[in-house]
C-alpha cells in the first residue's frame, strides 16, 4: 500500500524522538517554528526532558498523541505549520522527505494507534534519534548565542548587561568564575544523566538513524562512550549516524569508529574560507579547520560529507567566491560530491533576523546582485555543467530569498548596533564582510 502525497501523515511522530540541546523533548526541529516550539510536556505542563529519562511516557504525551490524530484525521497541527506552508508554496518539506526515507504509511499506523493517538513502543520502536548535546562549544559563531554555545556566555553579558537568559527550560543564570561565565545550573548537561542513557538503551533495538548536534557534538565524551558500545554490540552495522559539526576536530580514534557503522553523514558547518570563516566562526582558525577537511576528504566509505554553509549578512558576498574555491582551488574530491550536490550545501539564517539577509538595504541588496552576476557569468563560461548549473541555482536561490521581502526597517538598527558592539567585543570589523 502506499501512501498518497496530499495527507497530512508524517510518520516522525511514530518512529522519531527528538531533544532539543537543553534536553527537552520535542516532536522535531520543525516545529520549533510554532508558539509551542514543538515542545512535548507532561499533564502538569512540565517539559519532559531527556535527563529524566522517561523517554518512552513522553512519546504518549498529549501533544504528541493530537499531532498523530490530527494526522490520522488529515488535519494540519499548528505544529506542523512550517511542512504545510513549505508545501503550499510547492517546496519539499521535512514531511516529504521523510515519507521518502521511511516505508511506514498511513494505512501501516491506524489499526496499531489507540483512539486517543497513543501508541505502544512494541509496535512503533524508535528509529530515528534527534540528540542535540547541550551547548559545550569552542566557538562563538556570530549568528549563534548563549543558548546554542557556552563559549558565548562572556559576549552575551556584555552585549546585553544582564546574567541570565530564557530558554524552553526557564532562565539560564550565568555566573563568573575567573575568566569564563558558567551556566549556574548546568542545565544543558542532560547527557550526563544515567537516566537518560539508561531509557536510552530500552530503545536501542529498533535504532536506525540518529542525527547528532550541539553545541559541538564532537566535544562530548558521552558521544564516544555510545558509539563505542553500538560498536560492542553489533548495533553499529545497522545505524546511520549524522552530524553537524563545526570541524574544528577530527580525532583519529573517531574515525575508526566511524568506519564500523553502516553510514556516516557529516555536514561540516564552514561559511566560507580564509578571513570570512574566521570572521562568521569565531575564534575558529580557518588554517587547522582546512587541514580537519582536508582529512575528511581523504575518508572513503562509509563516510559522507558535505559543507553545510549557513548564508548570513555578513557572508553572503563571499557564497560564490566560496563555490569557486570548492571547485576548482579547494582540492576536494570527495567532500559535496553527490550528483544532487556537487558545489556546496547552503541553507539561509532565518534567525536572527538582524543577520538574515532580508535585513539588507535595497543598496546593499543591489551590490549583492551584482557579485552574483559577475560570477554566474564566470560559472558558465569556466564550470563544467553539474557545477555550474549547482552554482547558478545556489545564487539564484539565495538572491531570491534575499529579495522575497524586507526587514530592513525594522532590524536594520539593530544590525548596526549588534555589528558595531560585537566587533569592539572581538577586534573584528564588519564592515568588510558587509555588502
Ligand atoms: S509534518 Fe513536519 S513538522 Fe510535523 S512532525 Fe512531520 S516533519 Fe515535523
Amino acid at each position: 500500500m502506499s501512501e498518497t502525497k496530499n495527507t497530512t501523515f508524517c510518520p516522525i511522530p511514530w518512529i522519531f524522538q527528538a531533544a532539543r540541546n537543553n534536553g527537552d523533548i520535542r516532536i522535531c526541529c520543525q516545529a520549533n517554528v510554532s508558539p509551542n516550539r514543538g515542545i512535548v510536556r507532561d499533564e502538569a505542563g512540565r517539559a519532559y526532558n531527556a535527563r529524566h529519562g522517561r523517554l518512552s511516557e513522553a512519546r504518549n504525551a498529549q501533544l504528541m498523541k493530537e499531532v498523530r490524530r490530527n494526522m490520522m484525521n488529515g488535519c494540519w497541527s499548528q505544529e506542523c505549520v512550517r511542512c504545510q506552508q513549505e508545501e503550499a508554496s510547492g517546496l519539499n518539506s521535512r514531511r516529504s522527505y521523510e515519507q521518502e526515507q521511511w516505508p511506514l504509511h498511513l494505512e501501516d499506523v491506524v489499526p496499531l494507534t489507540k483512539f486517543d493517538g497513543s501508541i505502544a513502543d512494541e509496535d512503533f520502536p524508535i528509529q530515528y534519534y534527534d540528540l542535540r548535546f547541550g551547548n559545550r562549544c569552542n566557538l562563538a559563531c556570530r549568528m549563534c548565542g548563549p543558548s546554542d554555545s557556552d563559549s558565548w556566555y562572556a559576549d552575551h553579558v556584555a552585549l546585553t548587561g544582564e546574567n541570565h537568559y530564557r530558554d524552553s527550560h526557564g532562565s539560564v543564570v550565568l555566573e563568573q568564575k575567573g575568566e569564563r561565565w558558567l551556566d549556574r545550573n548546568k542545565s544543558y548537561a542532560w547527557y550526563k544523566s544515567e537516566k537518560f542513557w539508561t531509557s536510552l538503551s530500552k530503545h536501542e533495538n529498533g535504532l536506525k538513524h540518529i542525527y547528532m548536534a550541539g553545541g559541538e557534538p564532537l566535544l562530548i565524551k558521552e558521544h564516544y562512550k555510545f558509539l563505542e558500545r553500538c560498536i560492542e554490540s553489533g548495533m553499529s552495522s545497522r545505524i546511520l549516524l549524522e552530524y553537524n559539526t563545526n570541524l574544528t576536530l577530527l580525532p583519529d580514534n573517531l574515525l575508526s569508529l566511524w568506519k564500523q557503522f553502516r553510514e556516516v553523514r557529516i555536514g561540516a558547518s564552514i561559511d566560507g574560507y580564509g578571513e570570512t570563516f574566521e570572521f562568521q566562526r569565531y575564534p575558529g582558525r580557518w588554517a587547522s579547520v582546512y587541514e580537519n577537511l582536508k582529512k575528511l576528504d581523504r575518508q572513503e566509505k562509509p563516510i559522507h560529507s558535505w559543507l553545510a554553509y549557513t548564508v548570513t549578512v555578513y557572508n553572503v558576498m563571499h557564497l560564490p567566491e566560496f563555490i569557486r574555491w570548492k571547485v576548482e582551488d579547494s582540492g576536494f574530491s570527495r567532500i559535496n560530491s553527490s550528483r544532487r550536490r556537487p558545489t556546496v550545501t547552503h541553507h539561509v539564517a532565518h534567525k536572527p533576523e538582524h543577520l538574515n539577509v532580508k535585513v539588507l538595504s535595497d543598496h546593499q541588496k543591489s551590490i549583492v546582485s551584482e557579485n552574483f552576476k559577475k560570477y554566474r557569468t564566470y560559472f558558465i563560461e569556466n564550470f563544467e555543467p553539474a557545477h555550474r548549473d549547482s552554482g547558478l541555482s545556489i545564487l539564484d536561490s539565495v538572491e531570491s530569498y534575499m529579495n522575497s521581502s524586507s526587514y530592513h526597517e525594522q532590524f536594520g538598527p539593530q544590525l548596526k548596533q549588534f555589528s558595531m558592539k560585537l566587533d569592539a567585543l572581538r577586534g573584528q570589523d564588519s564592515s568588510q564582510f558587509l555588502p
